[in-house]
């Protein structure tokens, strides 16, 4: 083997490792089950101000939930009891899967805390998703109901208010909320304003919370009683990275007992204030390793969270912050930037080509004709994160 050949396969078995998650390798199964044999059940957190606990680690449910339904079970067995689903999901598929669950076992609805959302964007349509939800997923009450992916707080209306209060008397949902991949920070702020939302899921990660606008966002949050799931953990970014410190910390995670992928949800759960993570979970092994991840008891140090910064800062240009409001503004015509670097994050970084194909696809085709036909270069120059706009535009679409 050369030394060629040799660095190859560190560097594959380091980031396979992350990518993967061999928390199952890491932290063996022992780790999972107490003395007795009984699984051991990850631990929980109050989600605001709603009385609830709520289990730190939210099964994702962007997958075929109706052909993985032991995986559903095992979940349940491990404690994995908050569950993530949408009604646009797997054009539904999801929903149905866990309908299917909750028709075989009725006696875990009760222990699920089960969240879904509408992106409808009208109070019809929000009524007709969130009935037609209830029907797949076998259930007449959604714990936690989201506006999905909002992008400005004026989405959220004195209309949806009232929406959210009567969906409420009449039993169908017990929380109400909204989930933002967009402008985060200004979501946040501007909610925890309102006093009528209940819970929020936002994209969090290493990279993005240690921004102040982040910090004072969330402590608005906490201070407002608003429970706080944090999504894209990985903080994944656009463009492929694979630095000497990116190696470098993987290798020092995996000599500690857990790899970069677990390390990086240990960063998130450091703040307490976030209720959960929600994680994709699509196989047993990702499973395994996010919830060994959820019972180590060990803490990321002091020198592990300067060193993931520091990758953060290196890696900065290969990943989009969400800040739509910045760049989208700069272009002339309709350009959903943010949208299509979510779903370039999919494809580069999840590996996931048909949940991006799937979302890209959504875009309306007069757009995507003329994504790559349109002028970015104002926005490359305002974007805080130097991304390549033009160039990830024309990516995404060939791919
Ligand atoms: S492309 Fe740049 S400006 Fe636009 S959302 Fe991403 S990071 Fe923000």
């Amino acid at each position: 083997m050369t030394i060629k050949d040799h660095n190859w396969s560190r560097r594959k078995f380091l980031k396979t490792a992350g990518i993967a998650g061999v928390g199952s390798v890491m932290a063996p199964m022992a780790g999972l089950v107490n003395a007795s044999g009984k699984n051991k059940t990850v631990p929980n957190r109050p989600f605001g101000k709603t009385d609830e606990q709520v289990s730190i680690l939210s099964l994702g449910g962007i997958f075929d939930t109706g052909s993985n339904q032991l995986m559903l079970r095992q979940a349940v067995n491990w404690g994995v009891t908050y569950w993530d689903t949408a009604h646009s999901y797997g054009s539904g598929r999801s929903e149905k899967g866990i309908g299917k669950y909750f028709a075989k076992y009725p006696q875990d609805r009760k222990k699920i805390f089960l969240v879904t959302k509408s992106g409808a964007w009208s109070i019809k349509g929000m009524t007709r998703e969130l009935n037609k939800s209830l029907e797949r997923m076998h259930t007449d009450y959604i714990d936690l109901f989201f506006v999905h992916g909002i992008r400005s707080i004026s989405a959220m209306d004195d209309d949806i208010k009232a929406w959210g209060e009567q969906a409420k008397k009449e039993g169908k949902i017990r929380f109400f909320g909204f989930s933002t991949h967009s402008n985060m920070e200004e979501c946040l702020l501007e909610g925890a304003r309102l006093g009528w939302i209940d819970g929020i899921m936002m994209t969090y990660n290493y990279r993005l919370m240690h921004s102040d606008d982040m910090r004072r966002a969330v402590d608005a949050c906490v201070k407002a009683g608003i429970g706080l799931t944090a999504m894209k953990t990985q903080g994944g970014g656009q463009i492929r990275t694979d630095s000497e410190t990116e190696l470098k910390l993987a290798g020092r995670f995996l000599q500690k007992g857990f790899t970069d992928a677990q390390a990086k949800l240990k960063a998130v759960w450091k703040n307490t204030n976030i209720a959960s993570i929600c994680s994709q979970m699509p196989n047993m092994t990702i499973l395994m390793s996010n919830v060994a991840a959820a019972l180590d008891k060990t803490q990321l140090s002091a020198r592990d969270t300067s060193l993931l910064q520091q990758y953060a800062k290196e890696t900065r240009s290969a990943y989009c912050t969400g800040c739509t409001a910045i760049c989208e503004s700069c272009v002339e015509g309709e350009a959903p930037i943010g949208d299509v670097m979510r779903y370039l994050m999919y494809c580069n970084s999840y590996d996931d080509y048909k949940l991006a194909a799937d979302g890209f696809k959504k875009i309306p085709q007069k757009i995507r004709t003329r994504l790559t036909r349109l002028d970015y270069s104002m926005a490359e120059r305002k974007c805080p994160q130097g991304l390549p706009i033009q160039r990830l535009m024309q990516e995404a679409k060939k791919k």
